[in-house]
């Protein structure tokens, strides 16, 4: 597994979308990343002597899947994910590295895939997990709440050791690293369902007692995110 770093680095995207490689021929490119002309020509670079070449997507959010069609046309290869040709939960796709396997992991993203490689332990988690801390935005829609929590179990019962997450370092422990992502997320819900008994009832104002201040931007994805775990306590009841 090789991986090239995006040079969009930004309080999201951490140091950038790490790009990853799997096999030499047939190779499977996953999460394009942004449409950056040096990183898909670096990209094409490293595939370049491939017959075969197929590039995944774990979602459609721009800097993970905006470079996929120029990447596609630079390799000759066939783009397959949310946004592109559709993938089945258990999908399989071939590389000279042994097979990756579409696992369903929405939550983050209504259509999430991560893709598992047995022949390494590993699994590729775009952004259900990142590298550093122990959270993820979640708030894109309603449901998303319940998705993630679901979509960390099944990730758990992989049994993987290594994630490889598209935005920070690799995670080496797995199980510790999905644990500590849940109980951060139960915490969260745990503060919102106690400023919701305390009389706060609007995103903006529990996003306040749970968060503190935060800049604009950052205010924004907690505020959806605190809508996502309102929706989530209102289906518990
Ligand atoms: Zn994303």
């Amino acid at each position: 597994m090789r991986f090239l770093l995006a040079p969009n680095p930004g309080p999201l995207t951490l140091d950038g979308t790490r790009t990853h490689i799997v096999g030499d021929d047939p190779a499977a490119v996953i999460d394009p990343g942004p449409q950056v002309a040096s990183h898909l020509t670096a990209l094409a670079g490293v595939l370049d002597g491939a017959s075969r070449v197929v590039i995944l997507l774990t979602h459609d959010h721009a800097d993970h899947a905006a470079g996929a069609g120029r990447l596609a046309a630079l390799t000759n290869a066939a783009v397959h994910g949310p946004g592109a040709r559709a993938i089945e939960d258990g999908e399989t796709f071939d590389t000279s590295a042994g097979p990756l396997i579409a696992v369903s992991t929405p939550g983050h993203s209504r259509r999430h895939f991560s893709f598992h490689h047995p022949e390494s332990a590993a699994v590729f988690v775009g952004d259900l997990l990142i590298g550093t801390g122990n959270t993820t935005w979640i708030g894109e829609y309603p449901g998303g709440v319940a998705d993630y929590l679901e979509s960390l179990d099944r990730l758990e019962g992989l049994g993987a050791t290594s994630l490889y997450p598209a935005h920070g370092p690799p995670i080496r422990n797995a199980e510790a690293a999905i644990r500590s992502f849940r109980r951060h997320r139960l915490s969260r819900i745990a503060q919102v369902r106690r400023a919701f008994a305390r009389g706060y009832s609007e995103p903006a104002e529990i996003t306040r007692q749970v968060y503190g201040p935060l800049p604009a931007p950052l205010r924004a994805m907690a505020e959806s995110g605190v809508a996502a775990m309102l929706d989530y306590l209102s289906d518990e009841e």
